[in-house]
């Protein structure tokens, strides 16, 4: 039997494994719900709401096993008290709009005619969750694929191997059918067997560029819709700023969750009038942070999830030290780095784009600085890139920074601010990032499809 594993980055050690799913029990779990899907489409919007949002509940009154969880997980600190904050933000917003997001758009209703787009239900959807924001990067399609009437089967990470048995739990023990939302153990060559098979109606990925492409070239000949939410090298441009914010701002977003964030902040691009000071009060924030064990409450800064992630890091910084950056936080500051998934923060000058670490997804607590002469030179920097999540612009002028994200090949712009989901905003990508788009009335728009009503009403 294989077994799926989480190796904690605590310790090392093996923390949590359950039994991969034979791909013949895993097909009944899919025929199950399939089964369940018509009846719950059947229930009123509003019960689906109220019974997702008690899911959402229950699982809140697990935080005191939720939060340590985590940390022998994936090494989030305990400090922070799990994702509670953006999951519940998330799913009360998507409840707050499903009911106009999901109304039908009437075209025309006269003594004649009744002409109207309404949105059903894909049917059973298929959740594939990352590790790095286990429970938020789930619940952003979880919970309004539920609302608007499909099943879910959801997939989530090795490495965060317990989270999916859990948020099923809570929404079971709310009241959601056991067949409507399901979690499954699924290895790789049963994911796929699964979804070549047609099994889903519609699958959301979330993860790597790599995992992104197996995903569709799986779904490639049965037309399943797909949305791809992938990996990023997400931009921040410093103009004219008030640089305590933007150091604050864009420190945080580049090391918080050791790194671990899809729009995390991975170069910086700094006018040269600021750039000294950026760079300097930049040294002073992440010189403050505190590594170790995230189950300490002193801990800032945790491990990174697994080693070989950390490894990824070692290797980009050094490449790019050897090619002739230079390396400005000082190891000393840091003896809890064991060469391991403990990994000390660091912020690279003296880089460039040919080396990998200004290019290549890093995923970790690193953060490469350049400073730049002009907005032209800046733009054309944050572009020269095969991902685009979001870019973080940072100035006083409101008609620059909208200048410059016209320009911008990004999913979001941001300005002033960084390293954030608006549930109100589609969250997506452009380039190897992936396509779709997920929260906001969009997402629920990508959970189901259009059908058209033409009905007369006279027969004359
Ligand atoms: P990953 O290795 O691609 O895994 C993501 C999920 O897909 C996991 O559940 C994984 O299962 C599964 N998976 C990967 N390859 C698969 C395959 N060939 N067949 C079936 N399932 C497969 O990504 P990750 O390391 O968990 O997450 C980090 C990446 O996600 C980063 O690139 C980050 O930027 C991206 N991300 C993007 C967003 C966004 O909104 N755009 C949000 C969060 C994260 P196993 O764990 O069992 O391998």
């Amino acid at each position: 039997m294989t077994m799926i594993r989480c190796v904690s980055p605590v310790d090392g050690e093996v923390y949590a494994e359950r039994p991969a799913m034979p791909l013949e029990m895993a097909r009944q779990a899919v025929a199950h719900a399939r089964l369940a899907q018509k009846a719950w489409a059947r229930r009123p919007l509003d019960e689906r709401v109220k019974l997702v949002l008690a899911g959402v509940a229950r699982l809140n009154e697990m935080v005191d096993e939720v939060v340590p969880e985590l940390a022998w997980q994936m090494g989030r600190p305990v400090r922070y008290g799990g994702e509670f904050k953006g999951f519940n933000e998330r799913s009360n917003y998507v409840a707050s709009i499903a009911a106009d997001a999901l109304k039908p758009l009437v075209v025309e209703e006269s003594d004649r005619f009744e002409r109207r787009i309404a949105r059903e239900p894909h049917g059973v959807v298929f959740v594939i969750a990352p590790w790095n924001y286990p429970y938020m990067t789930a619940i952003n399609t979880v919970a309004p694929a539920l609302m608007a009437g499909n099943t879910v089967i959801l997939k989530h990470a090795s490495q965060t191997i317990l989270v999916g048995e859990r948020m099923v739990r809570a929404f079971i023990e709310a009241g959601v059918p056991a067949d409507v939302f399901q979690n499954l153990f699924l290895d790789h060559d049963t994911t796929a067997a699964l979804i070549a098979a047609k099994s889903f109606d519609f699958i959301n990925f979330t993860g790597s560029v790599e995992g992104g492409r197996s995903i569709e070239r799986a779904a490639a000949g049965t037309f399943t819709g797909l949305g791809l939410e992938l990996g990023g090298k997400d931009p921040g441009y410093v103009m004219d700023a008030d640089l305590d914010a933007a150091v604050d701002t864009l420190m945080d977003g580049a090391t918080y969750n050791s790194g671990q964030c899809c729009c995390g902040i991975e170069r910086i691009y700094v006018h040269e009038s600021l750039y000294d000071a950026f760079v300097e009060k930049s040294v002073a924030w992440v010189s403050n942070y505190k590594l170790g064990n995230p189950l300490d409450p002193e801990t800032t800064l945790g491990p990174m999830a697994n080693k070989r992630f950390a490894a990824t890091v070692r290797n980009q910084v050094a490449d790019a030290i050897s090619k002739g950056a230079k390396a400005l936080i000082d190891p000393k500051l840091f003896p809890q780095d064991d060469g391991g998934a403990y990994l000390a923060p660091q912020v690279l000058v003296d880089v460039d784009h040919s080396m990998e670490f200004m290019r290549e997804e890093t995923f970790g607590p690193a953060v490469g600085i350049m400073k730049v002469k002009s907005d032209a030179e800046a733009i054309e920097l944050m572009n020269d890139s095969r991902y685009g999540l979001t870019a973080s612009l940072w100035t006083k002028d409101a008609e620059r920074a909208a200048r410059i994200g016209r320009e911008l090949e990004t999913g979001t712009v941001f300005m002033n601010r960084a390293d954030y989901l608006d549930p109100a905003l589609c969250w997506t990508g452009v380039k190897e990032t992936g396509r779709g788009g997920s929260l906001s009335v969009l997402g629920f728009h990508n959970l189901t499809r259009p059908k058209s009503y033409h009905l007369k009403k006279v027969t004359a």
